[in-house]
């Protein structure tokens, strides 16, 4: 049935060809039993190799049942290999996690027994190489003899009509390995039966041919009992592995080393609290800068809040608010823009109070202290009722003349003065979140401050000599109106000094408006001249300054409001709002455009390299995970070879691995779902992380088992192709 006709088998190492043994001509039948004998190194483990298909020849034929083999690929090898051999080897080749029943089994399995068919088969064969007792201990811890015997029985399970055995006795002593060859020899009845051996007394009795080898050929064939008549072959059945048992398999594999199952566990654990946390930190790293910022120009940067102009850049008449108004998703209007981001500082003595402008048209309510004001100087103070003053001092600042000081930017005064009010009424309230005073002043009062506010946000160039320089500028009772009094100082800019008469022009620009003003200067003051020619006390604080008549000055700054601010009700919806208010002839423009970050190209740039790093950082993470569970599955190179050498496809290796791989990172991952729960649940107290894992949504979270699950899939890809690559013995030989 088993015929080599001139076989030769030749390694090629680093350019050196080996013989393995040559031109080896044997004929073997079923009923025989074989002892191959020779020293070390005479050929006969790769025979049995060859003979076995685990490993190819390069020359002569082999025939199987007379079919011939020589064009058979890796993948006939393995079908020869399922329907006609078991192969005993010297090293044992178990699955040392697995018990002695998982072992004889999983031959089974591999070449599609159902589970429950095979129970009772198993059982007998356990009973007859003596391990009943044994039948649920782990092989690791049974004795060199019974993990033979566990190697026999898995060889005679499968029922193949040719069983080989690579010195299956060498590990043992002599005790055991008669009993072994014994229970090979029971076996032997209707197989063929081929055993290497050291020890040719172990099989001599048994034996019906012996071969002796030498120097990779045979030097001695010998049959020395007659078999009475070849029985018939009968060809080892088999089928796929069935999807239920490469679960079974997966399942098994996933907890059967506990070692192994912590550490992949800790991996995936690892990778994916990495990768989320990350992605978290980035994200939460976005949405700060995204909220951060700061405007020159304004304090209230509300997302919702829109400035509106006219494109003519004169003031709203109330017919248009009332368009502005009737828009959708406007929320409301606040017509006197400059107020918004202002609040205004006063003063009486040692008491400082703080807080926003509100015309008095807009006081609703009843007053709590005094009365409403009956003079355009008089003003409402709201206030909250725990605040200091209100609570202790009440009496020092109802009916007290405080000074208005001189806004400088946002949130910011100047020690001078703009104007004097008194506070007649007091209206409290009580929030222990709102500690905000609102001040209500007449609307000329505020026509004040904001005439005070626009010079003091204006740019204001003025025009003499042809250059332009930055000189203050003054409001005066006594000058001439078109006329400008000037420093003295100021003439020595000029040809022989004449700089009375002289053209002066006067530029003004803020974010409201432009204006300008021509004059002509009509004196200059000194010392001596100046309380007459300006009408003001003190010379000393007024050096270098212009001073114009109190209209033209007026004419420059004191302008109706020319700039409003809207507020929308849907933030989303913020576009369609602007584009609505451009129809109206305005130019609307989010106050968050004028929101500056330390210079936006930093911005950028820095922005861009935290991309990169993120993206970075998360495929070095992958690709550490995949080497970290890629050397821990190093150690399961043996259990694939194994599983190949007993009928294993290369697919079904792929699928036992992926199914390992899916549920223990599924497990890793549910856990860290759990903890992230519990986290954010406030059962356990972490801060931090429960902070950033408000940045990670659904969509990530799933995200991200798709990325373990593809993780799992490739490295079982690959896995299986590397267990798949040389001959089964050579990849064996690989990882042992
Ligand atoms: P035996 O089993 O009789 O001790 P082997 O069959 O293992 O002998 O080896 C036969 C010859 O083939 C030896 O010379 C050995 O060095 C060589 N050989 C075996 N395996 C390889 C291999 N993988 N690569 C190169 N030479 C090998
Ligand atoms: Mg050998």
């Amino acid at each position: 049935m088993l015929k080599l006709e001139n076989v030769s088998k030749f390694y090629y190492n680093k350019g050196i060809i080996a013989s393995g043994f040559t031109k080896v001509n044997l004929e073997l039948k079923i009923g025989e039993f074989v002892a191959i004998t020779g020293e070390s190194g005479s050929g006969k483990s790769t025979l049995l190799n060859v003979i076995s298909g685990l490993d190819s020849y390069e020359e002569g034929e082999m025939y199987i049942n007379g079919k011939e083999t020589s064009h058979y690929s890796e993948r006939d090898f393995e079908d020869y290999r399922r329907k006609y051999i078991a192969n005993i080897f010297q090293s044992f080749n178990l699955i040392n996690s697995y018990t002695v029943y998982q072992n004889v089994e999983l031959v089974l399995l591999l070449n599609g027994y159902k589970k429950h068919k095979v129970k009772k088969k198993i059982l007998d064969i356990i009973d007859q190489v003596g391990l009943t007792k044994f039948k649920n201990t782990k092989v690791s811890k049974l004795s060199g003899g019974q993990k033979q015997r566990v190697a026999i029985a898995r060889a005679m399970v499968k029922d193949t009509p040719i069983i080989v055995a690579d010195e299956p006795t060498g590990n043992l002593d002599s005790e055991s390995a008669k009993e072994v060859i014994k229970i090979l020899k029971n076996v032997a009845k209707g197989k063929l039966v081929i055993v290497v051996t050291h020890n040719i007394e172990q099989v001599e009795e048994h034996a019906t041919r012996i071969i002796k080898m030498h120097d990779g050929r045979i030097i001695q064939n010998t049959e020395v009992k007659k078999i009475k008549e070849e029985p018939e072959i009968q060809e080892s059945e088999y089928n796929n592995i069935s999807i239920f048992n490469k679960y079974r398999l997966g399942l098994r594999n996933t907890f059967n080393i506990a070692s192994k199952f912590l550490l992949l566990f800790a991996v995936f654990f690892f990778i994916s609290s990495a990768i989320l946390a990350e992605y978290a930190s980035f994200q939460m790293s976005e949405a700060e800068t995204s909220d951060s910022g700061y405007s020159m120009a304004f304090s209230d940067l509300s997302e919702n809040r829109v400035l509106i102009n006219k494109k003519d850049r004169t003031s709203f008449t109330n017919e248009e608010y009332a368009k502005i108004k009737a828009l959708p998703n406007i929320d409301y209007v606040i017509e006197d823009d400059v107020f918004v981001d202002t609040g205004i500082s006063m003063m009486k003595d040692d008491i400082n109070l703080y807080g926003d402008i509100q015309e008095l048209d807009n006081f609703k309510g009843n007053l709590n202290f005094g009365r409403m004001p009956e003079n355009e100087d008089e003003i409402i103070l709201e206030i909250n009722s725990e605040q200091f003053y209100v609570a202790n001092r009440i009496n020092d600042i109802l009916n007290k003349t405080f000074s208005i000081l001189k806004s400088q930017g946002v949130n910011a005064w100047s020690n001078e003065t703009v104007k004097d009010v008194t506070i007649v009424g007091i209206k409290t309230f009580e929030d222990k979140n709102n500690y905000e005073s609102t001040f209500y002043i007449s609307k000329n009062v505020l026509g004040e401050l904001r005439s005070d506010m626009n010079k003091n946000y204006s740019d204001v160039k003025i025009l003499l000599n042809n250059k332009y320089e930055q000189y203050s500028l003054e409001p005066s009772d006594v000058v001439p109106i078109g006329k400008a009094v000037v420093d003295d100082e100021m003439k020595y800019q000029f040809k022989n000094y004449k700089i009375k008469n002289q053209p002066l022009h006067i530029y003004v620009q803020n974010i409201y408006y432009n204006d300008e003003l021509n004059l002509t200067i009509s004196d200059t003051y000194t010392k001596s001249t100046f309380k007459r020619l300006t009408g003001l006390d003190k010379y000393d604080n007024n050096r270098y300054k212009i001073f114009i008549n109190k209209n033209d000055y007026d004419s420059l700054y004191n302008k109706p409001s020319y700039q409003s601010s809207v507020y929308v009700k849907d933030v989303e919806k913020i576009d369609d709002t602007i584009v609505e208010l451009e129809n109206l002839g305005l130019n609307p423009k989010k106050v968050t455009d004028f929101k500056v970050n330390q210079g936006e190209i930093y911005q950028t740039i820095i922005r861009i390299i935290k991309v990169i790093v993120t993206i970075f950082l998360i495929i070095v993470l992958f690709f550490i995970s995949y080497l970290i569970i890629k050397i821990i599955l190093k150690s399961r190179n043996v259990y694939y070879a194994t599983l190949r050498m007993l009928g294993a496809t290369a697919k079904n290796v792929r699928k036992i691995l992926d199914i390992e791989l899916f549920i223990n990172s599924t497990l890793s991952y549910g856990i860290l779902l759990g903890f992230i729960y519990m986290i954010k649940t406030n059962i356990i107290n972490l801060e931090y992380i429960s902070k950033i894992t408000e940045y990670i949504g659904l969509k990530e979270y799933i995200l991200m088992y798709v990325i373990l699950i593809a993780m799992s899939k490739l490295i079982s890809i690959k896995f299986a192709r590397k267990v798949f690559k040389n001959t089964a013995i050579n990849t064996y030989n690989e990882e042992v």
